[in-house]
């Protein structure tokens, strides 16, 4: 019988899960199909948990759901603990499992794709919100020497870093490597510079100093689109000589994700490579 999985949401219509994981399918010979959940936003669980008796196998958490997807889940991994989010639910004998496949799924991309070895890097983020805290946990067990979370609104960026200062357990080799600061107060001397705040979905630039951007190796947008990104845009013009959007973290999540359910890793190059001329061509 075909395994039933789906991307669960609101909005959820643009999202690509269901072309990855169909073509992840393909690639692998599984049998199963992926479709869309549109839930109002009070009918999270509900949902969820009619989906699950229906004999569905799993489920992708869009936003805003996966802080909740998170407080539904029995059992999680060590990885969504950390994040306070899960993207990934899994049904099976021994009930839901939930899962946080962003910040694997990011590593994946740089120091696979980009070839980007993160050990002993210093790497700034942008941005304290649920992205950021998806992928803290992950940088950090990849090596990196130094991490610099910065954002709009600095409490928040402090209040992050503290929060995973107390709650991880991982946080003791951590302590010394993690900071939470103001854009006006990142440094300088950084490896690699995230964005992972919502700004790209305005196209607005962000308020932080050329030289930031033009001493990274890389700049990296975890915004994605058809065309250059704002922050792509704004990276290149400060000087920085590598920069690209976050299309590659997405179809690396999805393909830990599709992992986790079916045991088999799919390659992600040519996925990568389709999505990216699917997008070329609707922007035509
Ligand atoms: P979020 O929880 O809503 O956090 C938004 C962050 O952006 C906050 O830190 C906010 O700062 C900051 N921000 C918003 N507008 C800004 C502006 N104009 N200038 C400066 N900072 C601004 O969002 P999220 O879930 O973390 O997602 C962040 C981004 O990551 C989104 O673009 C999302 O699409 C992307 N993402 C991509 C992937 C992928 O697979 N490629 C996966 C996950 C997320 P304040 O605290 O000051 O408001």
């Amino acid at each position: 019988m075909t395994d039933r999985y789906a991307v669960i949401g609101n909005p959820v219509a643009h999202s690509r899960s269901p072309s990855i994981h169909a073509r992840f399918a393909k690639q692998t010979g599984e049998d199963l199909e992926y479709g869309r959940l549109l839930v109002p936003l009070d009918g999270f669980v509900e949902a969820v948990e009619r989906f699950r008796d229906a004999g569905g196998r799993g489920l992708n958490v869009t936003l805003p759901f996966k802080p909740e997807a998170f407080a539904w889940a029995a059992r999680r991994s060590e990885r969504a603990q950390v994040a306070g989010a899960v993207n990934t639910l899994r049904f099976d004998r021994e009930g839901a499992w939930g899962d946080n496949t962003d910040g694997a799924g990011l590593v994946r991309d740089l120091e696979g794709r980009l070839e980007l070895a993160l050990a002993g890097r210093s790497v700034l983020i942008l941005g304290a919100g649920g992205a950021t805290r998806g992928v803290l946990g992950p940088l950090l067990d990849a090596g990196v020497a130094r991490l610099t979370i910065a954002n709009r609104t600095p409490g928040r960026a402090i209040e992050l870093v503290d929060e995973f200062l107390r709650t991880s357990a991982s946080a003791a080799a951590a302590a010394d490597r993690l900071r939470g600061c103001g854009f006006d107060d990142a440094g300088d001397g950084h490896d690699l510079v995230v964005n992972a705040t919502s700004a790209g979905l305005a196209g607005d630039r962000l308020p932080i100093a050329d030289a930031l951007l033009a001493g990274a190796v890389l700049a990296y947008d975890m915004f994605y689109a058809a065309r250059e990104t704002a922050f792509v845009a704004q990276a290149l013009a400060a000087g920085c000589r590598r920069a690209c959007d976050g299309l590659g973290m997405l179809v690396e999540q999805a393909a830990e994700s599709f992992l986790v359910w079916r045991g088999v890793r799919p390659l992600t190059a040519p996925v990568y490579e389709a999505l990216r001329a699917e997008l070329a061509a609707e922007a035509g």
